[in-house]
């Protein structure tokens, strides 16, 4: 047997093995082609059909209505930080836009945002060092001058998730998914624009899925807007307006199969429900470790803890590898403990996780 460890890494993440296992098999010779699927045109009937398939299943998946569109787009998400504010500005007619801010992710989309206009904070946890989601009666009010309302879906640094879609008065609602798309369902139909790198729950890093509503795909971008970062130029070129990156996207569609078979996203959120249950169960029990997160607003993706002294951090990392649970060490912003639990995380990598918190616990208090 093959040596595999339960990996906690917050992005690049854990693949489910089955996906890992098909691509390997196939990798010299695709589907009786004589050739690797790296190694063919992106504009090839073959590269073509896995293309569509993928762009279908994610279709299939969310219930996508056809007055959206699918792109699979390089550049990870902190592209589509600026894509974004680049084209959905309608070419400078809107001055202004409205961001939600519970976290570090939010924070640089913000930054990023401020390049080319106003930026609105309507919502902001900063002062309770992003651990929590702000009480909407405080939330400011926004309205049609703003181009748009983002929010990032689930905060990966500080662990902190919307259990609800944010009440957008009609504005386009852009969502930053990235670390929790296809990890339960959603209602596709309230968002505008929803955007996701790869590199957490849909495949290998290189490849971002990006689905637009078409009217804000007609949105005219501004003036400077490179070619590469028109949504209108990507949609008309069915996101081969350069060379795709192609293996991500193969890989990301392996990925978008394995989700249909492990029964939707309906099955997967209440695994993954289970699964930071009783993580966080296990740390509510004990003083040893804390959660500093709003329990409302916890991240069943990223699960955030401290040991009782910053010291003990590198040994809980070093003696967790030993016993192979890896990536654990916590975002070098917050230090701590980080375990990321996406999709591809058995149950029993949790269990694993659990029973050596507990041992270390003991050994160490
Ligand atoms: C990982 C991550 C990003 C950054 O993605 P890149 O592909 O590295 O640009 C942005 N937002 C969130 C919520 C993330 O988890």
């Amino acid at each position: 047997m093959m040596h595999r460890v339960f990996n906690f890494s917050a992005g690049p993440a854990m693949l489910p093995e089955e996906v890992m296992q098909q691509a390997q098999k196939e990798f010299m010779d695709w589907h009786n082609l004589g050739t690797s699927v790296m190694e063919i045109s992106h504009r090839g009937k073959p590269f073509k059909a896995i293309a569509e398939e993928s762009i279908q299943d994610v279709r299939d998946i969310l219930n996508i209505p056809d007055n959206y569109h699918v792109l699979f787009l390089a550049g990870g998400s902190r592209s589509q930080f600026a894509m974004v504010p680049m084209n959905l500005l309608d070419n400078g007619s809107y001055k202004k836009t409205a961001y939600i801010q519970t976290g570090i992710w939010g924070q640089i989309a913000i930054a990023e945002a401020k390049r080319y206009c106003d930026v609105d904070i309507i919502a902001d946890s900063e002062n309770t060092r992003f651990t929590t989601i702000p009480e909407k009666k405080e939330w400011k009010t926004f309205d049609k001058q703003h181009a748009y309302l983002h929010y990032v879906d689930n905060e990966t640094i500080n662990g902190v998730e919307f259990p609800f879609i944010p009440e957008s008065n009609n504005i386009p609602l852009v969502c930053d998914m990235s670390s929790n798309i296809f990890s339960r369902p959603f209602d596709i139909n309230q968002f505008g624009l929803v955007y996701a790198c790869a590199q957490k729950n849909l495949g290998p890093a290189g490849i971002t899925l990006v689905i637009i509503r078409d009217d804000l795909a007609k949105r005219t971008p501004l003036d400077a807007t490179p070619s590469m970062f028109r949504y209108s130029l990507q949609v008309e070129n069915n996101s081969m307006l350069n060379t795709c990156p192609t293996f991500p996207w193969y890989m990301a569609g392996l990925v978008l199969k394995w989700i249909k078979k492990q029964g939707g996203l309906e099955a997967l959120g209440k695994k993954n429900q289970k699964k930071a249950e009783k993580l966080y169960n296990y740390i509510d029990k004990t003083d040893f470790y804390t959660n500093p997160v709003d329990h409302r607003y916890r991240s069943r993706m990223n699960v955030i803890f401290t040991l009782p002294e910053k010291s003990l951090d590198e040994k809980f990392v070093a003696e967790a590898e030993k016993v192979g649970l890896y990536g654990l060490k916590g975002h070098r912003f917050l230090g701590g403990i980080r375990a990321s639990i996406y999709n591809a995380m058995p149950e029993k990598g949790i269990d694993t996780l659990v029973d050596f918190m507990k041992t270390f616990e003991k050994e160490n208090s």
